[in-house]
């Protein structure tokens, strides 16, 4: 059994549901073959230097997970995707980066975060590119910790804001994009979060038939993707 989330978005002002994966980590992931965490672990990331308090028992769960056996694989989001080598080396997981092939039960499967297939959003690219540009980052994480955390604070009003005006359709995938992404990975099969739309579709890719599973975030419950050799299915769990 391996197991998919995504876009748990963690954070001090949603304590249970730190509480709820923390749980999902000793009494889920520990028996599952390997976990993939496919960005937006947490709602910020300031940099791998300037960890949160409310994070420290995240990382000290996410390494006993691997230490009882079970790898822990990250790929970065669009909130933390300042994950670091030293994140990697305090938490035990292997960082990914921003795509990944792996091979599911024998089908070659394409991981990815799911913003870049959002192409509809020309706003929210062009602040990725920004985001994303390595002298930007520098820059960034040069910064004292309170500057870091004002921006990031900032950066999810703007965030807010834009995506209140914003028609559904433009938040979502595009479909050419799914198909560009499945043909440049030579991939039929496909997982990414992001759109907070969970949900299994199938794709007409050149006549055959592709899928795409789209994980589910973690905001009122928690969501995972269970996948074993017969397939894969989607489970959704309370607070309780
Ligand atoms: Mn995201």
């Amino acid at each position: 059994m391996i197991l998919f989330v995504s876009d748990l978005h963690l954070c001090a002002e949603r304590p249970a549901i730190t509480g709820l994966f923390l749980r999902f980590l000793h009494e889920r992931a520990t028996r599952a073959e390997a976990l993939y965490i496919l960005g937006d672990l947490f709602e910020a990331w300031l940099g791998d230097d300037c960890v949160l308090p409310e994070h420290e028992d995240v990382l000290d769960a996410l390494a006993a997970t691997v230490t009882a056996g079970t790898p822990v694989y990250v790929m970065p989001g669009n909130r933390d995707f300042l994950l670091g080598d030293a994140f990697a080396q305090r938490s035990g997981c292997r960082l990914l980066g921003d795509a990944a092939v792996i091979d599911l039960y024998g089908t070659p499967t394409l991981l990815l975060h799911g913003d870049t297939l959002c192409t509809d959003d020309l706003p929210y690219q062009q602040m990725r590119k920004q985001l994303r540009d390595p002298r930007w980052i520098t820059q960034f994480l040069g910064k004292a910790p309170e500057e870091r955390l004002a921006f990031a604070r900032e950066l999810r009003a703007v965030s807010e804001e834009a995506t209140g005006g914003k028609a559904a359709e433009v938040m979502d995938v595009n479909q050419e994009a799914v198909r560009d992404s499945l043909r440049a990975h030579k991939t039929q099969h496909m997982i990414h979060g992001h759109t907070h739309r969970p949900s299994h579709h199938t794709v007409d890719l050149d006549g055959k038939r592709a899928e795409r599973w789209v994980l589910g975030d973690w905001y009122a419950a928690g969501s995972v993707l269970v996948c074993e050799a017969q397939g894969c299915r989607l489970e959704r769990f309370g607070l309780d």
